[in-house]
């Protein structure tokens, strides 16, 4: 399930994928021609990402950064590390 899906409210689309967390079109990193995707196996690392967009001016909902907290309480930082 997705922290975060383009929308109003909601610059950025962020997932969970084998690879890492997926801040998938990202638009911190990429440019005009091309929209990056930025990965990382970080949780805190993510939350921070998220922060990036912010002071960017892009909207990103404080609900991802709740969950990211959340799931770092109960599962730790890494997310390839849960257990199924
Ligand atoms: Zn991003």
């Amino acid at each position: 399930m997705s922290y975060v899906r383009w929308g109003e409210n909601s610059y950025a689309y962020i997932y969970p994928s084998r690879q890492g967390i997926v801040c998938a079109g990202c638009l911190l990193d990429g440019d005009e021609e091309e929209a990056g995707e930025f990965i990382t196996t970080s949780r805190a690392e993510m939350i921070e990402h998220v922060e990036q967009h912010r002071k960017a001016g892009h909207k990103v909902p404080v609900k991802v950064d709740e969950r990211l907290r959340r799931e770092i309480a109960e599962f730790g930082d890494n997310p390839l590390e849960d257990d199924e």
